[in-house]
């Protein structure tokens, strides 16, 4: 069977996840990224009429440390939700806010994405199609290469509206990069709304059942979340710490 890999750019994503809320007015909108491994694997069989093992999801995401006022606990909740509840490979570069003086703020997330993409196309029979979820023209030298190997090549982006047209127009219109025609994810926005539903969970911090439609590895209730927002207020205040 042809197998695909999805390479997720998480800080493109991130970009256009605003343009996505907002389209149709859906303002309930919620990505469900169980489906979107799904929905490239549906587009492929229907370009090539046969059955596509989609073998591995990869997602690079970068997260903010040393930044002022920020916690990035909900950045790890979420990088662990892509982890433990969709299977998808993880990786996760950080973005220093320290060096913000010196102007030095990149992280390694291009590279980083080129580098995994690259390794898996020397494993032999890991993937004949390498799907790129990403708008920037920065990983031409990638997809060239892969082409160069014998890889087939998909992209998956965002057709955009109204002046917002996230994917790069030469990645568009050069000739020889891509194998199929894209896939655009504001295209198929009702296959990739995230159905929340009710459950019961026990608090992991003091114990408590809650009605809830979190998902996260670890459940705190509501109360818990108030209590360590306020304690994280009163740090970011500068204010003594509660032991
Ligand atoms: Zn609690």
């Amino acid at each position: 069977m042809v197998k695909a890999m999805l390479f997720i750019d998480g800080s493109w994503l991130y970009h256009v996840r605003p343009y996505l809320l907002n389209l149709d007015g859906r303002q309930d909108f919620e990505l469900d990224y169980r489906s979107l491994p799904l929905l490239v694997k549906n587009h492929l069989e229907e370009q090539m009429g046969s059955k596509v093992d989609m073998v591995r999801t990869y997602y690079f995401g970068t997260i903010a440390v040393n930044k002022p006022g920020h916690d990035n606990v909900r950045e790890k909740q979420f990088y662990e939700m892509l982890n433990k509840r969709c299977a998808y490979n993880t990786e996760i570069y950080e973005f220093d806010f320290k060096n913000k003086e010196t102007g030095r703020r990149e992280n390694c997330l291009e590279v980083g994405l080129s580098t995994a993409a690259m390794s898996q196309a020397f494993q032999p029979g890991a993937f004949d199609i390498a799907c790129i979820l990403a708008g920037d023209l920065d990983y031409q030298p990638l997809i060239r290469h892969l082409r160069n190997m014998g890889k087939r090549v998909v992209l998956v982006g965002v057709k955009g509206a109204n002046g917002f047209y996230p994917v790069h127009p030469r990645l568009l219109e050069e000739t020889n990069l891509f194998d199929f025609p894209p896939v655009y994810i504001d295209e198929h926005l009702g296959k990739l709304q995230y159905q929340r539903t009710e459950s019961t969970r026990v608090c992991d911090s003091c114990g408590k059942e809650e009605l809830t439609t979190f998902t996260s590895e670890w459940f705190y209730c509501k109360n818990c979340r108030d209590e360590y927002k306020q304690l994280r207020s009163r740090q970011m205040e500068g204010g003594p710490a509660i032991q």
